[in-house]
């Protein structure tokens, strides 16, 4: 029982950054608006997320951990109207079966906080108390431990899982409004450095003047076509001429209701366009839809990065003739 659990733990959890992915999600969801991510030697030695939301209540405590166990979603017919990151349970519980998990936390309602240990299958193996503010840390030692292929897979690719680490909480970053992220690696003897900084500001522009820099600012535009229905878009595209390189993945970002997300569609249509007149770069995307929550499905993959959209064919069509108008304007 405990492999299965395992092999389907490594199915949410699929790497470095969909692990912390999840906990970045909690802090979010708990209402914070601080988050540190800290990583020790790229996350492979510890990963930990320390947050000012909430905190988690003491009757929380044994179960937290355990599979399925979730307290966002209140009855069925909320999945139509998620508001929240989370919604199955499955993170912490998928954590705990790779890697060594411990929660420190602390709500309003407690003067002092707990710092908690978990073994692999959820259980807590020890309570204590600690002098903390309120909020929640939760850190993961030697995630994939107990799956050595996977874990030699990680240690080999490394520097790789780390650049999609950065490269997705630079996504964070950039949608989210009032709050602060900063994330730091630690390796070696004690050097720290830091990677990510940012004000919690609240418009898209100054996170993206934050994040990449008011030289990157300069080369985008605004952008907010009327698409179909009851669909909006709205972000920055590289103003035609200005572009960058192949390694476009770090310079485009969708989101769906400011939920990050995979769209490799509507990024292939993009750059197609894009690269008809300027075929030497990639545009720089970002790009945030709004839709009523029962006109897509995050629950096609287990970490919630692919979405099926309802009506993406008008929705495709009507992208496209705005982008080739921004591009290519001898087309309208
Ligand atoms: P889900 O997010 O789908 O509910 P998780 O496994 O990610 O499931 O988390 C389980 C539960 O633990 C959450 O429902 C929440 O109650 C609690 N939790 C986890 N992380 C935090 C956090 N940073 N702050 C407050 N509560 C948290
Ligand atoms: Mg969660």
């Amino acid at each position: 029982k405990a492999a299965i659990h395992r092999i389907c733990s490594g199915q949410v959890i699929l790497d470095l950054s969909s692990a912390v992915k999840e906990l970045v999600e909690n802090s979010l969801d708990a209402g914070a608006s601080n988050v540190e991510v800290s990583l020790k030697e790229y996350g492979q030695e510890y990963f930990k997320v320390i947050d000012n939301g909430c905190g988690i209540s003491p009757d929380n405590f044994q179960v937290l951990a355990l599979k399925h166990h979730t307290s966002k979603i209140m009855d069925f017919p909320d999945l139509q109207s998620l508001t929240t990151f989370g919604f199955r349970g499955e993170a912490l519980s998928s954590l705990c079966a790779l890697g060594d998990l411990t929660i420190e936390t602390r709500t309003e309602n407690e003067a002092v906080g707990t710092h908690l240990k978990y073994d692999h299958s959820g259980l807590v193996t020890s309570e204590r108390k600690v002098a903390r503010q309120i909020g929640t840390t939760v850190t993961v030692e030697k995630l994939f431990s107990p799956l050595p292929v996977r874990s030699k897979e990680f240690s080999r690719n490394i520097r790789r899982e780390y650049g999609k680490l950065i490269s997705l909480l630079n996504a964070y970053a950039l949608i989210a409004k009032g709050v602060r992220f900063i994330c730091t690696n630690t390796t070696g003897k004690n050097v720290k450095s830091v990677v990510l900084k940012t004000q919690g500001s609240n418009s898209l522009k100054d996170n993206i003047i934050t994040v990449f820099g008011m030289n990157t600012f300069t080369c985008l535009d605004p952008f907010s076509p009327c698409i179909s229905g009851d669909w909006k878009v709205e972000g920055f595209l590289s103003k035609p001429g200005f572009g960058c390189g192949r390694n476009m993945g770090d310079r485009q970002f969708f989101y769906i209701n400011g939920r990050p997300v995979d769209m490799p569609k509507v990024s292939k249509l993009v750059n197609e366009v894009y690269r008809t007149s300027n075929s030497k770069q990639y545009p720089i995307v970002i790009m945030n839809f709004t839709v009523p929550a029962k006109a897509y499905d995050v629950n096609v993959t287990p970490d919630k990065r692919k979405v099926f959209l309802s009506d993406e064919g008008p929705l495709m069509l009507s992208l496209r003739e705005t982008i080739e108008k921004i591009y290519s304007p001898s087309h309208c």
